[in-house]
């Protein structure tokens, strides 16, 4: 039975094997090192050329090519190699079959993407006279915390016409998805004691005037901003800190506000939107803050019409799975491909988000080996049509 066995199936057995926690988790977490020289010592058995980019020490982006000697169209495979902690999970370094499922740390997200494009290589490279591209897989690192290897990968500028972010989507093409801008709003008061407020100026006061305006002014405002696929935009305020002791009026309150920016929105105009609106709306109240940013992402918005959008289409339909292109609320590493490089981008993987990062991590068998066939179908009919 063991030689029945899709070659999907064996990587992605050895790849959950090895623990490749990003160190961010801290606790025992080992990095990408020991995957990366597993999947380094694949390619060269293969013949698949492969280099390697430091992002932190020890910690390299391997870049996999295969060159049929068209570089103006390149597709761009691109899958992280790092997981969370392994958390409670039972025997999360043990890669176990039950029934329909594989369970493993990152049999989900996002190792089940990653040996489903290393097979479409190996294929390709016992064939490359069948490609009509270049073909390039980036295995990443630190997509976990801070996105720092993606980002090293489009600093190398290298020439990619079309890109497949693989994390998971239950096998649905994405073309679009949310970003977010995250920011915290401090509001200035005076402290002075409890007995004597009218001495002081109440931070968490002049903060309830910025709440009230986020949730009963813009809230209502963004939920008529929506897009078709990936719904409305959102505000929330997740955070709030303020006040020191009891008996003093507080001089500080914090709070730190997360809006998801629907595609077609910029998240710098968005801020600076923000910032606008929250100074008319303010200019009458006594409100003393200050507005800090802390994370800009670009949504994913990738035309219809682009070359990889169609093949992926067309081969989805000759492998039987849904054609429908689809949006997410959850953001990737597409969007900066697409935004910061023009490059138009799909995510498309195994298994739902709803599995990945949870203690019950697992993937559908039947969908690591279709995606594995999806990524070697759009290689070999990748740059055809419009050859
Ligand atoms: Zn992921």
């Amino acid at each position: 039975m063991e030689s029945m066995k899709h070659r999907s199936l064996e990587l992605l057995e050895d790849f959950i094997r090895i623990q490749s926690v990003n160190p961010h988790y801290k606790e025992g977490a080992r990095g990408e090192g020991e995957l990366a020289n597993y999947i380094e010592g694949i390619c060269k058995q293969k013949g698949l050329k492969v280099t390697r980019q430091e992002v932190f020490p020890g910690r390299d982006n391997l870049i996999i090519e295969l060159r049929t000697g068209r570089p103006d169209k390149t597709l761009l495979f691109e899958a992280h190699m790092d997981t969370v902690s392994l958390g409670s999970m039972v025997d999360p370094l043990v890669p176990t079959y039950k029934g329909d499922r594989l369970y493993g740390r990152g049999a989900c997200d996002t190792k089940g993407t990653l040996s489903g494009m290393l097979y479409a290589l190996e294929e390709c490279a016992k064939q490359p006279e069948l490609l009509h591209c270049d073909l390039v897989l980036c295995a990443a690192v630190d997509e976990e915390h801070a996105y720092r290897g993606l980002m090293a990968l489009i600093d190398l500028d290298l020439p990619i016409s079309g890109a497949v972010v693989g994390e998971p989507t239950e096998m649905g093409i994405v073309g679009s998805h949310k970003g977010c801008v995250r920011f915290a709003i401090h509001t200035h008061g005076k402290a002075a004691h409890s007995s004597m407020p009218e001495e002081g100026d109440n931070a968490i006061y002049q903060m309830m005037q910025v709440i009230r305006y986020i949730n009963e002014e813009m809230e209502p405002q963004l939920a008529k901003r929506s897009h078709p696929l990936c719904g409305t935009a959102t505000i929330v305020v997740g955070m709030i800190q303020g006040g020191k002791q009891i008996n003093i009026v507080p001089e500080m309150c914090t709070i730190e506000v997360d809006r998801r920016i629907i595609p077609g929105e910029d998240p710098f105009e968005v801020f600076e939107e923000i910032q606008r609106d929250l100074k008319e709306a303010m200019q009458h109240k006594k409100v003393n803050y200050t507005v800090e940013p802390l994370l800009l992402d670009w949504a994913l918005n990738t035309p219809e019409e682009s070359a990889v959008v169609h093949t992926a289409q067309e081969v989805c339909r000759q492998l039987g799975l849904q054609d429908a292109i689809c949006g997410v609320p959850y953001g990737s590493d597409a969007s900066k491909l697409q935004q910061l490089k023009g490059i138009p981008t799909i995510v498309f993987g195994p298994g739902s988000i709803a599995q990945a990062h949870s203690k019950e991590e697992w993937v559908p068998v039947v969908e690591v080996e279709q995606a594995a066939e999806f990524y070697l179908k759009l290689a070999q009919n990748y740059g055809k049509s419009n050859a």
